[in-house]
């Protein structure tokens, strides 16, 4: 019988560029290009972002791994977490900027911000 709180998905690596890829197509064959400004694409992440805090609003601390979620509410979750790594993603696609690299050079920047010690 399975374990009603087991209900986490684990796969292979996915990179950004393929994220990237996957969202201009999708965008492509439906003709939203048209519609994917990067004001428009910021507006929808901040809609996004509204979404997945309205699932920890009044929630109170919340245990790291979520042991006491639902497997539904952890759906939910990763459906919100999703949105608006995808808005993410595409918004540095249409602004011509390398997501990847961008972050990895401000977590260089911020390793030398704040040293360890
Ligand atoms: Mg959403």
């Amino acid at each position: 019988m399975e374990n009603p709180k087991n209900c986490s998905r684990t796969g292979k690596d996915v990179s950004l560029q393929e994220l990237k890829e996957r969202l201009a197509e999708f965008a492509q064959v439906r003709r939203w290009d048209q519609h994917h400004s990067p004001r428009n694409l910021l507006l929808a992440l901040v809609g996004e972002v509204g979404e997945l805090s309205e699932i920890f609003q009044w929630k109170g601390e919340v245990e790291k791994g979520l042991p006491n979620w639902s497997c539904e509410d952890k759906e939910h979750l990763e459906e919100e977490l999703s949105d608006v790594l995808l808005y993410l993603v595409r918004l540095a696609d249409v602004c011509g900027l390398d997501l990847g690299q961008a972050a990895l050079s401000k977590i260089i920047k911020n390793s030398k911000k704040y040293p360890v010690n």
